[in-house]
């Protein structure tokens, strides 16, 4: 692979290839299941990876968190359990506006659990009307004294019902003009309720959540008033690159079992893989994979370097890396015949599992505005 990753990104690739490993034998079962997988949450808190998702002050691996050491992380992962992804994946998404924003004490407090994987983070955003369009959400938040009250719902909110806190996006109405916020609200405060979401074609856990006069202290709003969105694109900037990262995790997975599999079988006298058109889906799976690999990496490095000046990036690369996932894990599929359609196997699985992500942190029709416009503002600058 052309693209060297630096040595501490290396072993982290390692740690978390042995993370995925340990989580193999059981990652049939915690890919089926919409509630957490004490096993595989088991391994990730012994795995001590989790630290990759919190400043070091607090308990982190690094510095900063650093986007290409996560993406790798989740390549590893997801290659093996989505289930083992998700659950990595949201301890970052879910507190980076902590890491960001908090109090110092609220840093204290939750961050070197969320290193630990002792607790872990959601993020609410998502509401049963209001999705892409986060401006349309009717969760609304008033401040009456030292205590800011919130009432509303959030939908399919990944470890809605496991996680310790869910850091929830909230419109204030003090004000003439809504403020959008970002308020820490802790999963045990009175009038929040949780029920599951509706079961997804790749289970994941999903809760929705009802907010009824919940009660926080002012303190609990991340940043300042109307800095919602501002932590919410933050967090993507670091965040987005990652899915990219899982995207090419399951193409390899999907490519492993394909291959494997045509390898050996025969028909018509040979094995399929001498089969003209069948080598033609696997090769050019292989460079759809190749290419959305190298490109995950650069914007990752990007990243590093500047997170929120290559949103944009991050975003062609996750639109670009998902839609491949599902075009390749097809193609898998169609090369195994009857034994790509068996439910319950790894082929089966990945097939599933690449499609939400062309939905999730911004559905591919929705990025692609953003990539267009950015691609129109550079294009005079190109050398
Ligand atoms: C597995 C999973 C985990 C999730 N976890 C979380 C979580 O932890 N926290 C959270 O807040 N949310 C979460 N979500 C919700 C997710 O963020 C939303 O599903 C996503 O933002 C899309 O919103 P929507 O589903 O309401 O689709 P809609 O907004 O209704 O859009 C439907 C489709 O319309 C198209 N579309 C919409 N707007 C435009 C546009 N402007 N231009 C062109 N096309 C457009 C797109 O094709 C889009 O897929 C999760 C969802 C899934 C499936």
């Amino acid at each position: 692979m052309p693209f060297q990753l630096d040595d501490d990104v290396k072993k982290i690739r390692d740690e978390a290839m042995a993370l995925a490993a340990k989580c193999e034998p059981f990652a049939a079962e915690a890919d089926e299941m919409s509630t957490m997988h004490a096993a595989t949450l088991a391994e990730l808190r012994r795995s001590g990876l989790s630290s990759l998702m919190v400043p070091k002050k607090y308990g982190g691996r690094f510095e900063e968190i650093d986007p290409l050491a996560v993406c790798v992380a989740r390549e590893a992962m997801m290659r093996t359990s989505a289930h083992l992804d998700s659950v990595f994946a949201l301890q970052g998404i879910g507190s980076y506006a902590i890491s960001r924003a908090g109090t110092e004490e609220q840093k204290k407090h939750w961050l070197p659990k969320v290193a630990s994987a002792e607790v872990l983070a959601g993020l609410a955003l998502t509401e049963p009307i209001a999705g892409s369009d986060l401006k349309g959400i009717t969760t609304v938040a008033r401040t009456e004294g030292d205590e800011i009250v919130i009432n509303g719902a959030k939908s399919f909110i990944s470890n809605g019902g496991e996680a310790a806190f869910y850091t929830t996006l909230v419109k204030e109405t003090d004000h003439d003009e809504p403020r959008y916020s970002l308020v820490l609200v802790p999963a045990d405060s009175k009038g929040l309720t949780i029920a599951p979401s509706p079961e997804i074609i790749a289970p994941h856990v999903l809760g929705e959540l009802t907010y009824d006069n919940v009660r926080v202290p002012t303190s609990a709003r991340l940043g300042g008033s109307g800095d919602g969105f501002k932590h919410v694109l933050a967090t993507l900037a670091v965040f987005r690159i990652s899915v990219a990262g899982a995207a090419c995790g399951l193409m390899q997975g999907a490519l492993e079992e394909a291959t494997r599999h045509v390898r050996t079988r025969e028909q018509f006298g040979r094995p399929l893989l001498k089969h003209g058109p069948v080598s033609s889906l696997l090769a050019d799976a292989w460079a759809e994979y190749e290419a959305a690999r190298l490109l995950t990496y650069a914007t990752a490095e990007a990243a590093r370097v500047d997170a929120a000046a290559n949103l944009d990036r991050s975003s062609l690369a996750k639109m670009f890396a998902t839609e491949s996932a599902s075009r390749v894990a097809d193609r898998c599929v169609q090369v195994m015949g009857r034994w790509g359609l068996v439910r319950g196997s790894k082929i089966e699985k990945f097939y599933r599992q690449a499609r939400p992500m062309r939905v999730y942190e911004g559905a591919s029709e929705v990025l692609r505005l953003g990539i267009a416009a950015r691609l129109a503002k550079e294009i005079d600058s190109w050398t």
